[in-house]
């Protein structure tokens, strides 16, 4: 177990979360959400426990709430300040998981691999794979 520290562009919001070995890697995903909500070409996750997450400084985080594949909601908890989406939650995953944006801890830019790529069906073409890639997720 290791405990990283986040921080969004402007500073305003600071967290710590505990993430094990097998938690310290990025989930790389290409659907077109996260390239709309990201602005790149994929954003870098990891699925934790919502109790590994402790927002430090700035308070509760602002809500964006859309409809994902399955119609179930997603809230996206983000700085009001930058816009900086630090986690989010997808309803359907049940109330004590939640999805951690790994890029924004400066240690994970450093240090973490890349675990696995999904939503492999919507990368963009000249996209190489750097990891094991599902279509949509990993079988259940
Ligand atoms: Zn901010
Ligand atoms: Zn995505």
């Amino acid at each position: 177990m290791s405990t990283y520290k986040g921080v969004c562009h402007c500073k305003h919001h600071q967290w710590e979360v505990t993430l094990n070995d097998e938690q310290s890697k990025h989930i790389l995903c290409h659907c077109d959400t996260c390239k709309i909500l990201g602005g790149g070409a994929f954003t870098m996750n990891q699925i934790i426990p919502k109790s590994a997450l402790k927002i430090t400084q700035g308070g509760e985080p602002s809500k964006y709430t859309y409809k994902g594949d399955s119609g179930n909601s997603v809230d996206c908890y983000y700085c009001p300040h930058c816009t900086t989406h630090i986690y989010h939650h997808q309803q359907v995953m049940g109330p004590d998981t939640i999805i951690l944006r790994t890029s924004l801890l400066p240690e994970g830019r450093k240090n973490f691999d890349v675990g696995a790529e999904i939503y492999g069906k919507d990368k963009m073409k000249w996209e190489k794979e750097v990891a094991h890639t599902f279509d949509v997720l990993p079988p259940q």
